[in-house]
Formats: structure tokens, sequence, C-alpha cells
């Protein structure tokens, strides 16, 4: 049995302490913040992070609470047609043998804390910030802002996009800033018109900017997301925005999309930030886990569902005694590597070629996805939602 530490509460230090803790080790959670709290709206699940949710105990807690959805629409935004849709019952969940489900954060978050809270092995820890790690051949050793110090066999640092245990790792400074800002709203579905509640997600793309929405929270409450490419040069975080300016930033927006983007309230923007894939994610008894890893736009909806396949693949790795700690946790890396950074890119990509072109790109975009049939579709999407063993290694 070995000594883990996490640094961060989120979904994926959570998910791996699950993951650790299930395999005989103890873990320690250092969250920086007064609670375990999951702030946001809502978020995407795809049937791999099922498959990793179900490895964790906790799919089924999850699948209480989420919506499952009958497509993904894309809409040509300026026009107002609907482009390509995919269907996302019969034949794909046979496929994918999961759901495709959208949540509210705390609909993913609750259960995996509660999980944790269950589970004999974890402890929680607030107000415990991590700022740097200290290690030798035989441990590694938290160091947190009061002075505190914590040692185990292993430090997972899972503390999220500015990590501060990447920082030390790697060096990389902070993430690029994408140029791009997301309004997000959550409204009741009462608000909504009888026409406009769809049990899909559709995202309506124009030039430089894209609008998407699903429901949350069992299907009373409309996710509203509207992105911009506005060349925004630094990063925020769930600053609030007004709703005029919110509206003024999408003047081309067909009149169906308008409707809803004009029911949306208390409006907060962020601008996006991500990185370049890391070659190293691991420095001897330490290693990085979800956005502290492989941060991604969020336009493949995968970050939150890559943190929980990092976790099911850590604890599978972790599995034994404590001896050869820093060779699994490379062998982790290695496993993952690969398939987190085809998201990263691919997720950046897809803003660029599929989301915000205009004029004849944006025509050649529509011909191109108007032609492929429901198969094509799945093809496309079979490496990312059809993955059961998240890279080798991990248990089944
Ligand atoms: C607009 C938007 C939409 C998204 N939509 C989707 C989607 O549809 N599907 C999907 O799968 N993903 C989506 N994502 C991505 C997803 O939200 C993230 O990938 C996921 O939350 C990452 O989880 P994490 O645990 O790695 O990091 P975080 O959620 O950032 O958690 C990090 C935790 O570490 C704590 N922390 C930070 N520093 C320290 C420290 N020094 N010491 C201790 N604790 C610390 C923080 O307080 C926090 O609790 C979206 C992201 C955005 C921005």
């Amino acid at each position: 049995m070995a000594k883990i530490l996490i640094a961060g509460g989120g979904v994926g230090g959570l998910a791996a302490a699950l993951a650790t803790a299930r395999h005989g080790h103890r873990v320690t959670v250092l969250e920086r913040r007064d609670s375990f709290t999951e702030l946001g709206a809502g978020i995407q699940l795809g049937p791999n992070a099922f498959h990793a949710l179900d490895r964790l105990g906790v799919g089924d807690a999850v699948r209480e609470r989420a919506v499952f959805i009958d497509a993904l629409r894309f809409m040509d935004g300026t026009t107002d047609r609907e482009v390509r849709s995919m269907p996302l019952t019969g034949a794909y969940r046979t496929r994918f043998r999961n759901p495709y489900a959208v949540v509210h954060r705390t609909c993913l978050y609750e259960p995996l804390l509660a999980a944790c809270r269950a589970t004999e092995g974890i402890e929680l820890r607030t107000d415990s910030p991590v700022v740097r790690y200290e290690q030798d051949a035989g441990s590694v050793t938290a160091v947190l802002a009061g002075g505190e110090r914590l040692t185990a066999d292993a430090l997972i640092g899972a503390d999220g996009i500015r990590s501060t245990v990447r920082g030390q790792l790697l060096g990389d400074g902070d993430p690029r800033v994408s140029g791009h800002t997301i309004y997000r709203s959550v409204i009741p579905m009462a608000k909504v018109p009888e026409d406009l509640r769809w049990n899909t997600v559709t995202l309506w793309a124009g030039p430089k900017w894209h609008f998407v929405h699903y429901p949350v929270g069992g299907g009373e409450f409309l996710n509203l997301a509207a992105t911009r490419d506005d060349g925004a040069t630094e990063a925020v975080a769930g600053v609030p925005a007004d709703r005029d300016r919110v509206l003024a930033e999408f003047p081309d927006l067909g009149s169906t999309a308008r409707r809803l983007l004009e029911l949306g309230e208390n409006w907060k923007a962020w601008v996006l930030c991500d990185r370049d894939p890391a070659d190293r994610w691991t420095d001897g008894r330490v290693a990085l886990l979800g956005d502290a890893a492989h941060p991604m736009l969020q336009y493949a909806a995968q970050g939150a569902c890559q943190a929980l396949e990092d976790a099911v693949v850590l604890g599978a790795l972790l599995d034994g005694p404590a001896a050869d700690v820093v060779q699994r946790l490379e062998k982790y890396h290695a496993v993952r590597n690969e398939r987190t950074a085809r998201t990263q890119l691919v997720a950046r990509e897809m803003g660029r070629q599929l989301y915000h072109p205009a004029g004849e790109a944006a025509r050649e975009r529509n011909a191109m996805l108007a032609a492929m049939t429901v198969d094509d579709l799945y093809d496309t999407v079979q490496w990312l939602h059809g993955e059961r063993d998240f890279g080798a290694g991990a248990d089944r």
C-alpha cells in the first residue's frame, strides 16, 4: 500500500483519489479552496466518460442526474439551417456501449465527492494550497502555503490549468490565451418557448463565432454558451458580462438562434486558454493529471472526460506495492500521452476548421458535413468516444 497526495480537488483530483484508493492506497486530497465545490454550468460527457465513471464506481449515480440527448446538431448559424445531425440513440449507444449525456457540473462532481467521502482511505482537506514539492529517492513532500509538510510515496498534480505542480515540474509558463471569449448562462427551461425545447446539443456556427445550447439539470434548465473569436489577449474566468454586450457580439446570428441567445441572463465570460501537448508529465514521484497535464479548448467537449480516463489508468498502474512508483508514473504518461495530445490538438482545430469559418470555407464545410453518412460520423468519433481502455494498462 502506498501513501498518495493529490493536489487539487476538481473532477480530476477526486477521480484520481477514487481510482487509487480502490487499489488499496491511502490518499489525501489537498484542495486550496475552503470547500469542495464545482462551479460553472453544463458539461457534455461522451461514452468514454461513462466507461471511466463505471470503473470508478459512480457511473449510475451520474446517469441518474444526466440528460441523455438524442443528437448532436450542427447548424449554420447565419442561414438558420441544419447542416448535419449525428444521432446519439439506438445505433450510437450500441456501437459505443454507453450514452452521450449532458449534465450540470455539480451532477458530475457531487457523485465523485460523495464516493470519496464514503471511501475508507481517502482524506479530503480544504484550505490546503500546495506551493511546491521536494523529493528524494524514498519519498515526496508537498509543502503547503502555511509551511505544513506532508510526505508520501507519490504526488499527483491535479491542480488545473494554472497548476503550481506543473509550474515546478515543467516550468513552461502561463497557458496560451486562445483569443476566444465564451459567454455562458443557465436559464430555467420554463422560460424557453416550447418550440425551442430540443433534447439535443445544438451548435450554431458562424464567422469567428459559435453558439451551443443543451438541457441540463434533468431537463429543468437550458445551458447557453456563445463563443466569439475576438482576439482577447488576457485570460478571464467567470466575470459577469452585460446582456447587451453579449447580444452585440453576435450580430449576424440567424433568427432562431437569436431567440435563444436573447433568453440568456446573468451571463458570465471566460477567455479560454490551452497548451501545446507536453512531452513530460512526471518528475520522479510526481505526475500531472487532467487540465494540469493536458489543458484543452472545450470544442471537443473532452477535458473532464480525459481527466476521468487519466484517473482510471493511473489507478490501474499504481496497483500493488509502492516499490516502483517512479516507473509506474512514467508508464502512466506513456500510456496517456498520445491520446490526450491528439485530443488537445483536435479540439483546437475544431474551432478553426469546423466552428468558425466564413464565406467559401463555411460553404465547403457545410458541403463536407452534409455529405457524411451517419456511419461516417460515427467512424470519425470512434477513436474518442469508442475507447474503453484509455491506453494499454487500464483495468477492464
Ligand atoms: C467553457 C468550458 C466548457 C467545457 N466543457 C466541457 C465538456 O463539455 N466536457 C468535458 O469533458 N470538459 C469540458 N470542459 C473542460 C473541463 O471543465 C476541465 O477539463 C475539467 O474541469 C478539468 O478538471 P481538473 O480536475 O483537471 O481541473 P479543475 O477542474 O480546474 O480542478 C483543479 C482543482 O485544483 C485546485 N487547485 C488549484 N491550484 C491548487 C494548488 N496549488 N493546491 C491545491 N489545490 C489547487 C482548484 O481549486 C480546483 O479545485 C470545459 C471547460 C470550459 C472552460
